[in-house]
C-alpha cells in the first residue's frame, strides 16, 4: 500500500484568474506527485512501508527524520491545502463565524492576522488557521512540517513556498494571500474540520 497522490477537487483552470491553470498544474502535477514519489521511495523497505501517511508523519518527528517529516508533510499538506480552496466564493458560517469573530474580532482581523503570519513567515512554509485548546490560532510551520501529530484541529491552510505563486504574482506573497483570502477559501470544508473536531471531543 503506497502513499497516492489525491486528484485535485476542481479543474486546474477553475480558480483562475487567482490561481492560473499552469501554476496549479506544476504545484499539483509535479511538485505535490514528486514529494509523493520520494516519500515513497523513503519508506519503502522500512518498517512504515505499510503505514498510513499520519503515521509516516509522526513517526519521522519522533525519529527525528527530517527528510521524511518534510517529505511526508508536504504530501500531507498539499492535498489538505487543494481542499481548502474553491471557486465558489464562499463565507464563514455558523459556529465557525461565531468563533471568528470571538478569537479574532471578525473576519476582516483574521485575514490580517492570517496574512501577517504568511507574509512574515521566513522562506519556506504554510501558514494556518488551527483550532487549539478550544480556540481559533493563526500559527505557521517551516518547510514541510504539518499540524499532523501536534494536537491541533487544523482548519484552513495556504503554502507560502514560493512555487505556489511565484508564475503568477512573482515575490508577491502577499498578493497571492489577498487572493487567497478574499477570493478562494473553502469555508465549508473548514466548519467540517471544526464540526470533526468537535464530535470528537464530545464522543
Ligand atoms: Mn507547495
Amino acid at each position: 500500500m503506497a502513499i497516492e497522490l489525491p486528484p485535485l477537487p476542481y479543474e486546474p483552470h477553475e480558480l483562475e484568474p487567482h490561481v492560473s491553470a499552469d501554476t496549479l498544474g506544476f504545484h499539483h502535477g509535479k511538485h505535490h506527485k514528486a514529494y509523493v514519489d520520494r516519500t515513497n521511495q523513503l519508506i519503502a523497505g522500512t518498517d512504515l512501508e505499510n503505514a498510513d501517511l499520519e503515521t509516516v508523519i509522526v513517526r519521522a518527528r519522533e525519529k527525528g527524520e527530517q527528510t521524511l517529516l518534510n517529505q511526508s508533510g508536504q504530501v500531507w499538506n498539499h492535498s489538505f491545502f487543494w481542499r481548502c480552496m474553491t471557486p465558489e466564493k464562499l463565507q464563514p458560517e455558523g459556529q465557525l463565524a461565531e468563533l471568528i469573530q470571538r478569537d479574532f474580532g471578525g473576519i476582516d482581523a483574521f485575514k490580517d492576522a492570517f496574512k501577517k503570519e504568511g507574509v512574515g513567515h521566513f522562506a519556506s512554509g504554510w501558514a494556518w488557521l488551527v483550532l487549539k485548546d478550544g480556540k481559533l490560532v493563526v500559527t505557521s510551520y517551516h518547510d514541510g512540517d504539518s499540524p499532523v501529530g501536534r494536537g491541533v484541529t487544523p482548519l484552513l491552510t495556504c503554502d507560502v513556498w514560493e512555487h505556489a505563486y511565484y508564475l503568477d504574482y512573482q515575490n508577491d506573497r502577499g498578493g497571492f494571500l489577498d487572493a487567497f483570502l478574499n477570493n478562494l477559501v473553502n469555508w465549508k470544508f473548514a466548519a467540517r474540520q471544526l464540526e470533526q473536531a468537535s464530535a470528537q471531543q464530545s464522543a
